[in-house]
């Protein structure tokens, strides 16, 4: 179960973070500041704002009603469990794989540590590794900051995804590579860009914005296999990309390159995802394509946005 507090116990897993202060509030919005956590100093922190969690009463008393309310509705409320919003189940997974962690190496603070960030995202902790926010203009100040960011969507009904296995996919380019190709295949369409892609097979992408995320994921997963534990690695990781099999090579050198290959590698040449990732069920699926995030919420999937265009 998660905890909510502004200080979880130690072994909780979400953190509270209510550093907003009137000082703090009054400070201009960039650049963003990253200020040093109090705790988990190896961690891969995920920043999670809380209306994520459904918890849009306590943000309406924080924007309405100001500072002193907000901590005494908090206060009086610690006790109740919250109503699942479309982070939750990404957040539980994300506890799974930390209590199988704490089981093979209890003296290591490699874990997921998920903040929530009350309403100030100009304030991320050190090494923020992913920022998650239905507020794109937030989410791309972030990104505009070099941190990985996505806007969440909830699907009207969610799909059950697993507890104990945290599963992300991932689009290709322009998320886990940059955009370099998709400016090209928009600029000269399919034809070219295919051409283009198998020509440049061996030259690999620039990082994308959530290129970091990916390398905490198989950061954590080669602990699991330190341990003999490949196969039941509690971490799955996807690539699902509209490229076909033949511009997929480029895909795949690059990952390789950069030691950060996927579970699975899925190349979809152009088809819609929604379909694709329903076999996967994934806790969180990241697109810079909206077509594509709607395409995974029509399935009942958790959905992201990366707003990079
Ligand atoms: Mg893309």
């Amino acid at each position: 179960m998660l905890i909510r507090g502004e200080t979880v116990a130690e072994g909780g897993l979400v953190r509270n973070r209510n550093s907003t202060t009137d000082e703090n509030a009054s400070r201009p919005p960039n650049p963003i500041d990253q200020r040093k956590s109090p705790k988990l100093e190896n961690a891969v922190t995920i920043a999670v704002s809380p209306e994520l969690f459904h918890m849009e009463e306590e943000q309406q008393i924080y924007e309405n009603q100001g500072m002193e309310n907000y901590f005494r509705f908090h206060r009086e409320r610690m006790t109740e469990h919250w109503s699942p919003g479309p982070a939750f189940s990404f957040v539980k997974a994300m506890e799974a794989v930390n209590v199988r962690l704490r089981e093979l190496y209890p003296d290591s603070e490699e874990l997921f540590d998920v903040v929530l960030m009350t309403s100030n995202h100009h304030q991320l902790p050190t090494d923020t590794k992913l920022y998650l926010s239905a507020d794109e203009t937030k989410v791309r100040e972030v990104l505009e900051n070099g941190i990985a960011a996505a806007t969440m969507f909830a699907p009207e009904r969610m799909t059950e995804v697993s507890e104990t296995e945290l599963r992300v996919a991932f689009d290709g380019d322009a998320v886990l590579f940059s955009d370099e190709s998709e400016r090209f295949f928009k600029a000269n369409g399919l034809d070219m860009f295919e051409e283009r892609e198998q020509g440049l097979a061996n030259l690999p992408m620039d990082t994308g914005p959530l290129t970091g995320f990916l390398e905490a994921l198989v950061k954590l997963q080669k602990k699991f296999y330190a341990k003999d534990q490949r196969m039941d690695c509690p971490i799955r990781t996807y690539l699902v990309t509209a490229r076909s099999g033949g511009a997929g090579t480029r895909a795949l050198n690059t990952l390789r390159g950069w030691g950060l290959d996927t579970d699975g590698a899925h190349f979809l040449a152009g088809a819609k995802k929604g379909p694709f990732l329903e076999l996967i069920q994934p806790h969180i699926f990241f697109d810079d394509q909206k077509r594509h995030v709607d395409s995974a919420l029509e399935l009942g999937l958790v959905a992201c946005h990366v707003p990079i265009a």
